[in-house]
């Protein structure tokens, strides 16, 4: 399933305090695409990120999946469709502390009243190297092992999509590194669509497709 972006803009605030944090950004992100966004900070990249996968609306323009216009239906629809087609990967792992690592990772199938599917939860954790940390509290876990965690979480519901803002922004780059590893393993073994902002040019330079954003204006880099 493609996703269209098409000439979106966001507009915080109004009157004098208005800033525009993205100016008409286009792309077409082709089912299976693993896709890098770099950018200044303040550029928009999050704010991009957050209207693409439906964690905030556009000012103007739309965003869709197949033939889906994500932003045209409610609040209500929109959150379902998060939860079934998109995963989401925070810099801050956003892990509940009194919750373990199993139950932080099941916790998006328990909000939306489905029941965890054991075999593959277990194949999740063999591939992000977990196997024997889910019974752990995240305060009992290292970083990378928090955030390895939050990737899991992301990929519970199967979704189609990934979406990841600076993953490896809290880490150090060993456990940066391996955590990318592992995403891109994951990406190309369940075939997923991945898109993930980075300040790592190393990182960036794994995607097949680059973009960058300066001042809200979204562009591709062409790879020579
Ligand atoms: P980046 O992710 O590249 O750092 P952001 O998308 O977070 O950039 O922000 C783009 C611009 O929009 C910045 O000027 C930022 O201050 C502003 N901005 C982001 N979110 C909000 C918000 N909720 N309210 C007002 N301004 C915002
Ligand atoms: P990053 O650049 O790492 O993405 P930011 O500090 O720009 O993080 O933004 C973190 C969150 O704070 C964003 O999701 C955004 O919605 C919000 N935010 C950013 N700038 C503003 C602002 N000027 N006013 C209100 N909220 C903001």
């Amino acid at each position: 399933m493609d996703i269209q972006v098409n000439q979106i803009s966001k507009t915080y605030g109004s009157g004098d305090n208005q800033v525009a944090a993205l100016n008409r950004a286009a792309m077409t992100i082709h089912a299976g695409d693993f896709i890098s966004i770099m950018g200044p900070s303040g550029s928009g990249k999050s704010t991009l990120l957050h209207i693409l996968s439906g964690l905030d609306r556009p000012t103007t323009g739309t965003v869709t999946y197949g033939k889906t216009d994500i932003h045209h239906g409610t609040d209500r629809e929109l959150s379902a469709f998060r939860r079934r087609k998109i995963g989401f990967i925070f810099q801050q792992f956003n892990l509940l502390p009194v919750l373990t690592a199993r139950e932080n990772i099941i916790m998006p199938l328990l909000l939306d009243r489905q029941k965890p599917d054991e075999a593959y939860l277990q194949k999740l954790a063999g591939l992000l190297g977990l196997t024997d940390r889910l019974d752990h509290l995240p305060h009992e876990l290292s970083g990378g092992q928090q955030q390895r965690v939050a990737v899991a979480r992301a990929l519970i519901a199967k979704p189609d999509v990934i979406f990841a803002d600076e993953p490896t922004g809290n880490l150090d780059s060993k456990s940066g590194g391996e955590v990318m590893a592992m995403l891109c393993d994951i990406r190309e073994k369940l075939g997923k669509t991945l898109v993930i902002i980075t300040h790592d040019t190393r990182i960036a330079e794994m995607a097949g497709r680059r973009f960058y954003i300066v001042d809200g204006e979204l562009s591709e880099v062409t790879v020579s």
